[in-house]
């Protein structure tokens, strides 16, 4: 098989640790790239890990059939990696409509140009345990029922969904990974964890007063990104095609990692944090925890990292940051 991987979603946090780790593995990696008034800036996470130089990027965009066809012929890629999304669930309220095209029609318009360009490609969705929503069962495994919440979940029960029906309908290696919260100092800032981290180093250098949150009582299973590319390899190197749930096996509230995020720095977060309801969701997801029993034994794929660790790593850099000034 060639060692040449396309990604859409590139520039977003897996996309950067999945270059990374396809680079070390010998890939060539090629990514889509949408049209940016703000060239130079769109690299960011790339060039954090060092890897901007060492990749190809490709203007392209999931809502644009064409664009996809295109990019696939030229590349003729071994493997192809969905990562591209609206993936911020706030988001999808305000913009439920972009996230359907993106999020969920988008995936039928890369399958589609996998199957017209390279259907002897292996194909990895980007699936997410949002999908459970409001949870059907304490511990959530890949027979467990979908409930989705938002309009973003809803959109990436179509894309899963249609990656199952590409696989039984046409026989092509297409799998989706049920992945569970991932973080790193790479996430976006919008996501709790990464708003967290940034808040905690701008209170202890100085720089801000307060951290205001919405539902601290709501919990996740959050493992570290760095992990979880990892997985999506991993699933997409097996014979046949599959779906697996990716995560911990542990939930934790948001306080609490909250709690982790002040202490590292040696802050009581009862004197700045304020709940806001403006944060609060229409609909609210009030807790995940996967069970990554499948992924261990089929993929030999367990998480390495702990969430004190990678919130101390994602801290750490966010100190640095406000130290240098540097934005990300
Ligand atoms: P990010 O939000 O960091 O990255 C999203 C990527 O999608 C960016 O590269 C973005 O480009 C790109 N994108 C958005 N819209 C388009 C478009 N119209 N055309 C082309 N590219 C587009 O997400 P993550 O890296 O955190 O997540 C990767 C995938 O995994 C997403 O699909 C997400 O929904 C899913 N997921 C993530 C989880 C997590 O905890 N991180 C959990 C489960 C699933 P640009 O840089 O230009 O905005
Ligand atoms: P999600 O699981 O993909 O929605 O990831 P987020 O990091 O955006 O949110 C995780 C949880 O944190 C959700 O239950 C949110 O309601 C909760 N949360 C509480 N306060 C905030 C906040 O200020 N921002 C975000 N993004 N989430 C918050």
């Amino acid at each position: 098989m060639s060692k040449r991987a396309l990604l859409t979603g590139i520039t977003g946090q897996d996309g950067a640790y999945l270059s990374q780790f396809l680079l070390d593995k010998g890939y060539e990696v090629f990514g889509v790239i949408r049209r940016s008034s703000h060239r130079g800036v769109e690299d960011h996470r790339l060039r954090w890990l060092g890897v901007a130089d060492k990749v190809t990027l490709i203007d392209g965009d999931m809502s644009d059939l064409s664009s996809l066809v295109r990019i696939v012929k030229e590349v003729q890629p071994g493997e192809i990696y969905n990562l591209a999304a609206q993936s911020f669930v706030a988001s999808s309220w305000r913009q439920p409509i972009l996230t359907a095209n993106i999020t969920a029609v988008g995936v039928t318009n890369i399958l589609e140009a996998m199957r017209a360009e390279k259907p002897d490609a292996r194909f990895y969705q980007a699936s997410s345990s949002e999908m459970f929503g409001l949870i059907q069962e304490e511990k959530q495994n890949e027979k467990t029922p979908f409930y989705p919440r938002s309009p973003y979940a809803v959109a990436k029960l179509y894309g899963h969904w249609i990656t199952v029906n590409y696989r039984e309908s046409f026989g092509m290696h297409a799998s989706s990974g049920i992945l569970f919260n991932h973080e790193s100092p790479l996430r976006g800032i919008e996501f709790v964890t990464r708003k967290v981290t940034d808040a905690v180093a701008r209170i202890k250098l100085g720089k801000a007063k307060e951290l205001r949150l919405g539902n601290i009582d709501a919990k996740r299973d959050w493992g570290h990104a760095r992990d979880y590319v990892r997985a999506m390899w991993l699933m997409l190197q097996q014979d046949k095609p599959d779906d697996y749930v990716v995560a911990t096996g542990r939930t934790t509230t948001v306080r609490d990692m909250c709690r982790i995020a002040f202490e590292h720095v040696g802050l009581d977060m009862n004197k700045y944090v304020v709940i806001d309801p403006a944060f609060y969701r229409p609909a609210e997801v009030e807790v995940l925890l996967g069970d990554p029993a499948k992924a261990r034994a089929a993929l030999g794929w367990e998480a390495k990292i702990s969430l004190e660790d990678m919130i101390k790593e994602m801290l750490d850099a966010d100190l640095d940051r406000v130290r240098t000034a540097a934005s990300l």
